[in-house]
């Protein structure tokens, strides 16, 4: 048995026999990591308010590759987001952003750069005026993190670099088809110029910097609707967060 100190993100936490919790931690230096918070549940708990969600703690676990389960040993509080847990639709789209990171990292796989990204977008929320914009910005890099980036300048059949017209978008292909290639066939998503744009700008934004820079976004565009759609399609998950039926 070997101890780490990490910097982690409370993806969720359940309770677990009579005192203690099982904690689903997103660590920068291990990946995700299940503990079992001994106690955490009793009166006077060391652990008394610091295991929730969305919390950023340094933490101290005692890891075993013959267990599935690690043991927490120490855990300080660093950063509770306030500014996210004082606002109701900021908590819901966090929800959303570690849901889909629980979905999609398995334990074992490490990934600092992306722990990194992650923080820096709960910070992010907690500053932005429009939370959905993080929301949305989350789920275009997430895309090009696994593998398919979608292209919503150049078309994918003629690689003409389309200006202003209206476009389908193919699911599939992840990329627009010109009106001279063809129709929108296989998804049925028609991009206006607005949207498109929207979603270009959107995908070119540092994600240190969304909170500070003004973007305009169409209105009439569902982009929950579609970035999900796309998502869903290209990685076999069902995507059905709980999270976002809050907003329902
Ligand atoms: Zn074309």
């Amino acid at each position: 048995m070997s101890s780490v100190k990490s910097s982690a993100i409370v993806l969720k936490s359940i309770n677990w026999r009579d005192t203690s919790k099982i904690v689903t931690l997103f660590t920068r230096e291990e990946g995700k990591v299940s503990v079992i918070a001994k106690g955490a549940r009793q009166l006077k708990s060391k652990y008394q308010g610091i295991l929730e969600s969305i919390n950023l703690l340094e933490v101290i676990i005692y890891m075993s590759a013959t267990r599935k389960l690690q043991i927490l040993g120490q855990a300080t509080l660093e950063d509770t987001h306030q500014k996210i847990r004082a606002d109701y639709e900021k908590t819901g789209y966090t929800f959303a952003l570690l849901e889909l990171t629980d979905i999609f990292f398995k334990e074992g796989s490490v990934d600092t750069v992306f722990f990194d990204f992650l923080e820096t977008l709960l910070s992010e929320i907690g500053k932005i005026n429009n939370p959905r914009i993080v929301f949305w910005y989350f789920l275009l890099k997430l895309s090009s993190y696994l593998g398919f980036r979608p292209e919503f300048n150049i078309c994918t059949t003629c690689n003409r670099s389309i200006a202003s017209e209206e476009v389908g978008f193919s699911i599939r292909e992840g990329a627009i088809i010109c009106n001279n290639c063809g129709s929108s066939a296989d998804s049925g998503w028609k991009l206006s110029v607005s949207a498109r744009k929207s979603l270009s700008d959107l995908q070119k934004l540092n994600h240190k910097r969304l909170s500070s820079v003004s973007i305009s976004l169409d209105n009439r565009f569902a982009f929950t609707d579609f970035l999900l759609t796309y998502l869903r399609f290209h990685s076999d998950e069902k995507l059905e967060l709980s999270s976002l039926k809050l907003f329902k």
